[in-house]
């Protein structure tokens, strides 16, 4: 248990473990993550400088602050950053600005939880210019704005994201996360392993309800992108780069036509089968998103991680920390944590606490959508014995949106909308989402149940222009990293983000060529320099 005391003007948050320990012989607080003592200030400020003069408390302290790592943002990357990091030895705080790990506030908890290890190929692609403003205007398209004052602070980001539009760009963005993306399951099995998750194992106490306890985390029943023409050459040559993102024969891709399609998927309807799709047999995805999140905290605190929600998470402000090489986090309700590692994972919302390590990167969203309904339970025999309405995600690339069979149902996630952080959901986009859902289905064999308007969901997807993360150091500060900037794959890529980050905390060889994913790649960039200050 904790509370949160004022100390010589200072708020410092004092646990009752803390207290019994607080015999100390040095007058002054000691603000360390895992350890404070009550009576002064926090340990940067203290004298004892000199280690033959230190006390025995603050030499702790200073120690403690060299140990430990603090990790702001809660979503699937700053939690995978947290466990690697105790696994590599740190005391680690999580800094949530939500009111819990796991809750719908964060992008990672509704969407459409597939295992997008194929999907090095961005949105951003040539031609996209040109099909830009018929998307924005169709109220089907899969590109939408939302209006507000933030367009205009969208302009470097929007030339950006059309200048990576160049064939030559894409390819460099595909082969870049083509890195990130073939480690990527591998880059959690040590992170669930050390919380104790079985990914195939039951959900148990995670479910979303009693009824799907049963179901496993992963399912494990493939992936199937539509396509306009599976044949044409847009749709060939985006194959070929994913193949070759993957160092190529090592991905399982295939494409079938319409009675391939149908053969896995029945109910889908006639019309957009035509095409055919590609299909990914290896694909796998999440029942229930939230669950694993929650889990993961779990397992992380478990281990001894500590998490900070609400105001006494929301990290405002980074400076240098008073004693050398740490930084000083300052929260909204004015509590400061020292630490010689600091991880920016705030998702789309890392760009202000970016420009104060000295980074002022153009980090925008792409806001998403979401809606579910509750399913069915079938009741009469015919009802039992016919196949599933859905069994695996179904991707529309041309509405912008995957169908995914969740755990107490089904939902559709995606469509891209500018419009930033600030702005609501725009209720059209849930009917669209709906609308076009339905579309995908004989209409007979829409089963889904009742669309559960509860489950209405908007998420801000943290993006740069070239669609590429950021993870690297901070250009002010030594010990600051980065891991935001995920995209459209940020669950998928949580896992690796993790693991590099904390090797590079620790001084270890993070095994990936960093160089596409630096901070400073924007700084050469004529579309950046120009338009940054808007
Ligand atoms: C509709 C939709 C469908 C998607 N489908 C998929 C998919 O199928 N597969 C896939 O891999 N990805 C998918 N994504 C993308 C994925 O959800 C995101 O890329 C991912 O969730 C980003 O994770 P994150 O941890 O970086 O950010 P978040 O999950 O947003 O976490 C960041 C956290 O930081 C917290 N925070 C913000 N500011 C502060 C602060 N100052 N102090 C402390 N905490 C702070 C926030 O509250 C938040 O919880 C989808 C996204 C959307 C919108």
């Amino acid at each position: 248990m904790t509370r949160t005391e004022k100390c010589r003007g200072i708020s410092v948050t004092v646990s009752f473990e803390d207290i019994r320990q607080t015999k100390t012989k040095c007058a002054r607080v000691v603000s360390v993550p895992e350890r404070r003592h009550r009576g002064g200030a926090s340990v940067g400020e203290h004298t004892c400088v000199d280690a033959a003069h230190r006390c025995g408390a603050c030499a702790e302290a200073m120690a403690a602050v060299r140990s430990s790592a603090v990790v702001v943002g809660g979503g699937f990357v700053g939690l995978s950053c947290a466990i690697h990091l105790q696994r590599l030895g740190k005391h680690v705080i999580l800094m949530e600005a939500g009111p819990s790990v796991g809750g719908l506030h964060s992008c990672s908890s509704g969407n459409a939880g597939t295992f997008a290890f194929y999907a090095n190929v961005p949105t951003q692609r040539p031609g996209l210019w040109r099909e830009a403003p018929g998307m924005i205007l169709s109220t089907k398209g899969a590109l939408r704005v939302a209006f507000g004052s933030h367009l205009t602070k969208m302009v470097p980001w929007c030339l950006g994201a059309l200048a990576s539009c160049a064939p030559s760009e894409v390819r460099k963005t595909a082969l870049a996360l083509g890195t990130l993306l073939r480690h990527a399951e591998a880059g959690y099995n040590d992170a669930w392993e050390h919380c104790g998750i079985d990914i195939d194992g039951e959900m148990g106490i995670y479910a979303p309800n009693k009824a799907t306890a049963c179901d496993a985390f992963a399912a494990r029943r493939g992936y199937l992108l539509l396509q306009k023409d599976v044949h044409n050459q847009n749709s060939q040559s985006a194959a070929a780069l994913r193949r070759e993102g993957w160092s190529g024969g090592s991905l399982k891709m295939e494409a079938l036509d319409q009675s391939g399609v149908r053969g896995l998927e029945p109910h889908l309807s006639y019309d957009v089968t035509k095409g055919g799709a590609w299909w990914f047999e290896d694909g796998w995805f999440l029942k229930n998103p939230r669950s694993l999140l929650r889990a993961m905290r779990d397992g992380f605190v478990a281990k001894g991680g500590e998490i900070r929600c609400g105001d006494f998470g929301r990290v405002e402000s980074v400076a240098h920390g008073t004693t050398v090489g740490s930084v000083r986090l300052t929260m909204r309700d004015g509590t400061n944590t020292e630490t010689n590692t600091a991880v920016i994972a705030a998702g789309a919302h890392s760009a202000n606490l970016a420009k104060q390590c000295g980074d002022h990167l153009p980090l925008d969203t792409e806001r998403g959508y979401s809606v579910q309904w509750s399913s069915c339970v079938p009741e009469t025999e015919t009802e039992k014995t016919s196949p599933p309405a859905l069994t695996r995600p179904v991707c529309s690339s041309e509405g912008g949106f995957i169908v995914s069979p969740m755990a107490g149902g089904v939902r559709a996630a995606g469509l891209v909308e500018l419009g930033g952080i600030e702005l609501g959901p725009v209720s059209k986009r849930f009917t669209q989402l709906d609308l076009a859902t339905r579309a995908l289905f004989d209409p007979d064999a829409f089963a889904f149940g009742e669309r559960d308007t509860q489950n209405d969901w908007l998420g801000f997807r943290p993006t740069l222009p070239d669609a590429l993360p950021v993870i690297g150091k901070s250009s002010k500060f030594e010990n600051v990293l980065y891991a935001f900037g995920h995209q459209h794959i940020g669950w998928t890529l949580g896992g690796i983000t993790g693991r590099v980050v904390a090797a590079m905390a620790v001084g270890k060889n993070p095994g990936v060529d960093l160089d596409p994913f630096s901070p400073k790649r924007f700084a050469s960039k004529a579309w950046w320099r120009l338009f940054a200050s808007l």
